[in-house]
């Protein structure tokens, strides 16, 4: 996930490196929550069971084995090219110690994060909202709103 630009100061000066020492050398350019690996293209359920090619057996969304015993529609397999990405445990990006980091694939960050997420879009709209309140003409807001 990009950073955010009014998030890059709180990132140390040597982000790129920390971060790649945790998803290539700590977690062997593994997802540390799913085992998924980085840049391979990974067939799936999209409810968190992946192919693994190189074991050759189903995983869970958790990286245990998954027998699949009913079969299973070729349309509902997709497929993705997973990005590791290296994530704050605690949404805190000033707090880069190795124990709040962790490698995780797109699937595992976009649900780690989702309620930061939920709430930086709440803030979004809020800030949106007292700005248009401090610098609109209440008068031409009532007029758009009566067409
Ligand atoms: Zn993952």
């Amino acid at each position: 996930m990009p950073i955010r630009p009014e998030n890059r100061w709180l990132y140390p000066i040597d982000w790129q490196q920390l971060s790649a020492t945790v998803r290539f050398r700590r977690a062997g350019a593994r997802c540390e929550q799913c085992g998924r690996p980085h840049l391979r293209r990974v067939a799936h359920l999209g409810d968190g069971r992946w192919r693994d090619g190189e074991a050759r057996c189903w995983r869970s969304d958790r990286g245990r084995r998954n027998a699949i015993r009913t079969g299973i529609a070729l349309g509902a397999v997709r497929m993705t090219k997973v990005v590791l990405a290296c994530a704050h445990l605690d949404h805190d990006p000033g707090n880069s110690t190795p124990g709040n980091l962790k490698a995780l694939c797109q699937r595992c960050q976009t649900l780690h994060a989702a309620a930061e997420h939920r709430w930086q879009r709440w803030w979004n709209r809020f800030r949106l909202r007292a700005c248009r309140d401090l610098y609109e003409d209440p008068r031409l807001t009532r007029q758009r709103l009566s067409r």
